[in-house]
């Protein structure tokens, strides 16, 4: 149970690794997160409600981009203001688009930290201790007595 340091997270993150193990991917394409590590098994985002957080991470790339672009333009250029915030709009929008991966990457280590990402033997047990009992009564009981009748039948 020890916490990976900081800089190894922030790595992880760069790199869109599973903060936990550092191994498996978290993502399977550019947009499709995985909900579990493959490689340790955790899952990532227990709360589907996490993509908001991430999104502070889209807007914070939206808005560094629209800044800094909007220095370049004031200085360097004299392109109309019209065009100035249509360029720097489609830059912004680009730019959440190219950061999508590490704004969920990102996120996902602050979700680590704050203890969110519950490890594999303490969700697999109590999950497994709850459901698979009982279902497995009922389907022993249910080909018992789908037997029974097949042998009244006979
Ligand atoms: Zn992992």
């Amino acid at each position: 149970m020890d916490r990976v340091n900081n800089k190894t997270l922030l790595k992880r993150a760069l790199r869109r690794r599973c903060p936990v193990c550092g191994m498996g991917a978290m993502f399977r394409s550019h947009f499709k997160i995985n909900k579990t590590c493959p490689v340790c098994g955790v899952t990532f985002w227990r709360d589907p409600g996490e993509v908001l957080g991430a999104m502070y991470f889209d807007w914070a790339a939206a808005m560094v981009t629209f800044l800094v672009l909007w220095a370049l333009f004031a200085w360097l250029t004299n392109v109309s203001e019209l065009m100035q915030f249509v360029i720097l709009s489609a830059a912004a929008a680009g730019a959440v688009v190219i950061a999508y991966p590490w704004s969920r990457s990102l996120w996902t280590v602050l979700v680590y930290l704050s203890g969110g990402i519950e490890r594999p033997p303490l969700r697999v047990l109590p999950g497994g201790s709850h459901e698979s009992p009982p279902s497995v009564a009922h389907r022993i009981s249910g080909g018992r007595t789908a037997r029974l009748r097949r042998f009244h039948r006979r």
